[in-house]
Parts: C-alpha cells; sequence; structure tokens
C-alpha cells in the first residue's frame, strides 16, 4: 500500500494561515491504515489546528471528511456540494489523492497534510517498510522477488557492490544489503549461476508522468477542467 506521514503541525499551520475556513479532507484506504491520513487523524489535526489558532487569535472554522479514496472521482463526488464553503482546503491522502483532489477544484487553494513515503509492506501496526517505488520496468523475476532499487542503498542492478559487509549494507550494519539477500535465495533455490547474469541498467526515459490503461479499455474523453 502508499504510506505516508503527517506534516509536522507547524508546517500545515503556515501554509494554512491566512484562511478562515478549512475542509480537511481525510482518505479511507492507504493514509487511513498506516495511520496518517484517515478519519482519525483528519479529527486530531482539526483539534490541534483549532487550539493553536485560538490560542494566536486567529481563530479558523474547519470542517472534516474523509472519502473512501480520493484518488477516485467516484467518491470525490460527495465533496462538491461541500467545498464551496470554504477558503482553502487540506488534503491528508497521498500525493496522487492531494492532485487528484486540487485538479477538481481547481478554484480553491489545496494544501498537503501528509508526506507521502513510499509503496510499503505493513510489517506491524506502525511500520511499514518500503517494497517498490514503481520503476515500471520490474526485475524481481531476475533477483529473487527481492527489490534492488528499493533495498539497495545504490540501487543497483547488478550487485552486490565493494562495500558489501558481511551481510550488511556499508551504509549501515543494522540494514541488510540487498544483494547478499539476493544471492541467499537465489542459493537456496538452485538458482545461484543467475546472479551473474547481467541486467541491464534502466533506461530511465519515460519519467514524464505515466499513463497506464489495462488491455481492453481505452483512454476517455478528458475532462475538462470547469
Ligand atoms: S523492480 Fe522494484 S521498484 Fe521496480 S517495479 Fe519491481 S519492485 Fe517496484
Ligand atoms: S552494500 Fe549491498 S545494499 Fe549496500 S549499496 Fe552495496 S550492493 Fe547495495
Amino acid at each position: 500500500m502508499i504510506v505516508a506521514k503527517r506534516k509536522p503541525f507547524e508546517e500545515i499551520k503556515e501554509m494554512i494561515k491566512d484562511y478562515k475556513k478549512v475542509l480537511n479532507v481525510g482518505c479511507g484506504t492507504c493514509v487511513a491504515v498506516c495511520l496518517a491520513g484517515g478519519e482519525k487523524e483528519v479529527a486530531v489535526l482539526n483539534a490541534e489546528i483549532d487550539m493553536a489558532r485560538k490560542l494566536d487569535n486567529n481563530p479558523v472554522e474547519l470542517g472534516a471528511q474523509t472519502v473512501e479514496r480520493q484518488c477516485d472521482h467516484e467518491y470525490l463526488e460527495e465533496l462538491d456540494d461541500i467545498v464551496g464553503d470554504y477558503d482553502a482546503i487540506i488534503s491528508m491522502a497521498c500525493g496522487v489523492g492531494i492532485q487528484f483532489l486540487a485538479e477538481r477544484f481547481p478554484d480553491i487553494p489545496v494544501y498537503p497534510g501528509v508526506d507521502t513515503t513510499g509503496m510499503s509492506a505493513n510489517q506491524a501496526v506502525g511500520w511499514y517498510e518500503e517494497r517498490c517505488r514503481s520503476c515500471g520496468q520490474c526485475v524481481l523475476g531476475m533477483t529473487a522477488a527481492i527489490c534492488p532499487v528499493t533495498m539497495c542503498a545504490k540501487g543497483l542492478y547488478n550487485g552486490p557492490c565493494g562495500g558489501t559487509n558481511q551481510g550488511s549494507c556499508e551504509i549501515a550494519m543494522d540494514q541488510d544489503c540487498a544483494w547478499f539477500r539476493i544471492y541467499e535465495r537465489l542459493e537456496r533455490q538452485g538458482r545461484l549461476k543467475e546472479i551473474i547474469e547481467y541486467t541491464p541498467p534502466v533506461e530511465w526515459n519515460d519519467q514524464v508522468p505515466r499513463t497506464l490503461i489495462q488491455p481492453g479499455y481505452k483512454k476517455p474523453e478528458k475532462a475538462k477542467e470547469s
């Protein structure tokens, strides 16, 4: 899932300091599961903002609304009749949701309430480990399903580098060397000879916004901004 962490309070406070009516919009999917931007976190942030603004003699009227997914038009419809009452919006969704919300309501400033930190595995409550950076050319088939882009400090497609140290990465002894782990797993699966097969570097030539259209579907007419 996509994970995020709430922005520092002072940063959020500064972004909305000139607005008197602010709607805080949570997202009920990934950021809710990772405890950053769901209904509960919206309520907590609003309480903090309310108190801080009162102490500053700069009161603000705050709204709270959490939709199922901010990255989906279908779920943003419920905001259409609400946002007009506000001067600004805080979005507690991931970077995709924030941008999607801003596209739907282009006349109202939208501010991020969280920092999106990656696509991660849920290891335990409150503990998330990044596993994928959506590079677009997955090499897990060659690396025993361990992602070198994410897990190797240098993002090496052919490793290990000379810094590998008894199973740890040269940047820190408490961080596994991704390529040591790839070696171990390939060996366990009887595939060790694959580690010497050269993996060409990724072209990185499609770093403009990528569009995915699944087979059998087509791009719809572009919706106009109102
Ligand atoms: S190689 Fe790593 S970053 Fe690229 S798609 Fe596969 S898991 Fe994601
Ligand atoms: S020590 Fe291992 S994980 Fe660290 S940069 Fe080198 S190959 Fe990558």
